[in-house]
């Protein structure tokens, strides 16, 4: 059961597509494992369209809701709608899984359809495993894979950080995550994920590096950036 879900400000913003085109695919997979956060946006889509349509109508001054057949204002307000609708990022062959360390995981559609951008896998400290996702724009979104046992040095963030849990679990001072999750941190926040018996598959997104506090990572500079390029 998913516990950490967007908020609704995210969410408003996500159907009002003035997100980042990188935070708005951690979303929009997060709402293709997410039924709760699915009916949130079509609630939220449905406002926006008529708020939309009230609008049009006062400005033609012409039929007001009430007049209007039920048939002929719903078929305006899905006209509305999918004209409002966050755009697809991009329509390619949809990527349906991954092999990891001989483990397979299922991707979900969203993430799927930006299968080709996904580079290639480098290993970070830590039995840590990252590939980027290739999306222009300023934001970096990456694939991170913790082994079993696996753990991220002790970070703050310059910027934010959203996380969501692909599949597996992993820690931190604050909770535990599972599949679903999705999880919203800023330069308030300080904490070192790590995973138990479970390894982790998340799917990360970052708009400034990463700020290492603790120990020898501390010190290499370079580190900060591991997530960040
Ligand atoms: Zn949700």
């Amino acid at each position: 059961m998913i516990k950490f879900h967007p908020t609704e400000e995210l969410l408003v913003k996500y159907v009002q597509g003035e997100l980042d085109a990188s935070l708005c695919l951690v979303i929009g997979t997060h709402i293709d494992m997410c039924p709760v956060c699915a009916n949130t946006v079509k609630d939220i889509e449905e406002q926006v369209a008529r708020s939309v349509f009230i609008n049009e109508l006062q400005g033609s001054a012409s039929a007001t809701p009430a007049q209007l057949p039920e048939a002929e204002m719903n078929m305006m307000l899905e006209q509305i709608i999918s004209s409002h609708a966050p755009e697809k990022i991009v329509r390619e062959p949809a990527l349906e899984e991954i092999t990891l360390e001989g483990k397979q995981f299922k991707l979900p559609p969203t993430l799927g359809r930006l299968g080709s951008r996904l580079g290639h896998w480098s290993k970070v400290p830590g039995s840590v495993w990252r590939a980027p996702v290739n999306l222009s724009g300023h934001d970096k979104i990456n694939l991170i894979y913790m082994a079993a046992g696996a753990s991220v040095p002790e970070h703050t963030h310059r910027g934010s950080e959203a996380t969501l849990v692909l599949n597996g679990s992993f820690a931190d001072e604050f909770d535990c995550y599972e599949d679903g999750d999705f999880i919203f941190l800023d330069q308030q926040h300080k904490h070192t994920p790590q995973t138990a018996q479970e390894d982790c598959l998340t799917l990360a997104w970052l708009n400034e590096p990463l700020q290492f506090t603790s120990g020898v990572a501390r010190l290499l500079n370079p580190f900060s950036n591991l997530f960040f390029r």
